[in-house]
């Protein structure tokens, strides 16, 4: 069906910054600049600028990030991961990939780790905690770096849905050991395909990651410094998102005008639970808004038949699949946010009436 307002609308976003969209193509095919070359470097400056890291390193993927980062940690057969209940999947998967155990802890409120119940899943294997900053809302880093210097724990970030968000003023992606980013064409920074990166201070997960990207191979050399992996950010793709991040900080502006629109306008509506924790310290960038429903599927449904686009992530927690063999020690609020869980259309292509559109539909679902 033909909604009348996407969830996301790439087309009209190319159009918003085609001119230099279309002037960084030319210069990359003009130059024939395709693997490892400048535009590479100028993006990887500014995005650790950006997150305030003295590193970049671009990857092709946002799971490519985790799993450089547990491989650069030196984590594997024999260690535990602390990894949130409710995530997307890749946080989980890297980890059961490098041959280490994903030990699993329920979310709060905020859709993040509950950071009341992670002391209680550590036990004397575990190596690392991997937080979640989901949505574009970062999970209490300052309780994480705590726990983690109490009992040892690599800090790994997946930051993969929280580019600009900070706690105090310091940037996602800038705490831990690394921070994980996906430049996934639905990320609030988003390629025209795969792509993502790790951000650190310290040069050596720097100089691994740059030298595992390209098969183990120090580019100037040519020594091999292991058996690496071919997962490096393409040239052209580094080229638009270096456009694309110059918006971001406008584009963040514009989103954290739709949420406090639809804030405003659902406020009243008791059985919905908003994306808002009103804790100043922490600055809220809306890569997804949320919202919470008693009313499950029939909420989701009725937006989608007139026209709303909405998304769901997810109603099956990815440990109820079978197939990944995880264990299952109980989540109650991962299954009750599971039921009820709709993100509502934000990004930076709607315009004002589609805004209205939403709140309006949304409205007369309530019978308002
Ligand atoms: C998107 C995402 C990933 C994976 O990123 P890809 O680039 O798709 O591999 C990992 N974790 C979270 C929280 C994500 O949202």
């Amino acid at each position: 069906m033909a909604y009348k307002v996407r969830f996301v609308n790439p087309g009209k976003n190319y159009l918003m910054i085609k001119d230099e969209i279309d002037r960084s193509y030319f210069d990359v095919m003009t130059k024939g600049d395709l693997i490892d070359r400048g535009h590479l470097k100028s993006f990887e400056e500014n995005l650790a600028r950006f997150v305030g890291t003295k590193y970049a390193v671009g990857l092709n993927s946002g799971y490519d990030a985790l799993h450089m980062s547990l491989r650069a940690a030196g984590i594997g057969q024999g260690d535990e991961v602390i990894v949130p209940a409710h995530t997307f999947v890749a946080t989980c998967s890297a980890v059961v990939n490098v041959g280490a155990t994903p030990v699993l802890v329920d979310v709060a409120k905020d859709f993040n780790i509950d950071v009341n119940k992670i002391e209680e899943a550590i036990t004397s294997k575990t190596r690392a905690i991997i937080p979640v900053h989901l949505n574009g809302y970062m999970a209490d880093m300052p309780r994480i770096m705590e726990i983690a210097e109490k009992f040892n724990l690599v800090v790994i970030e997946d930051a993969c849905q929280s580019l600009g968000s900070s706690i105090d003023g310091k940037g996602a992606g800038s705490w831990g050991f690394t921070g994980c980013w996906s430049f996934y064409p639905f990320k609030i920074l988003g390629g025209y395909g795969d792509g993502g990166a790790i951000t650190t201070n310290d040069p050596d997960v720097a100089l691994f990651a740059r030298r595992m990207r390209y098969n183990g191979e120090d580019r100037e050399t040519g020594e091999y410094y292991g058996h690496g992996f071919t997962c490096l950010l393409d040239n052209l793709q580094a080229a638009f998102l270096d456009v694309k991040l110059r918006h971001l900080p406008s584009w963040i502006v514009r989103r954290k005008q739709i949420a406090e629109r639809y804030r405003k306008a659902f406020s009243d509506i008791s059985d919905l639970m908003l994306p808002h924790y009103d804790n100043p310290r922490f600055d809220h960038v809306y890569q997804n808004y949320v919202v919470r429903s008693k009313q499950g599927d029939a909420f989701s449904d009725y937006l989608k038949k007139n026209g709303v686009e909405v998304l769901i992530q997810f109603r099956k927690p990815y440990y109820k699949h079978e197939a990944l063999k995880l264990t299952d020690r109980g989540f109650p609020e991962t299954e009750a946010l599971s039921r009820e869980v709709c993100s509502l259309p934000m990004n930076v292509e709607m315009d004002d009436e589609q805004i209205e559109y939403v709140i309006k539909t949304v409205r007369t679902f309530y019978g308002l």
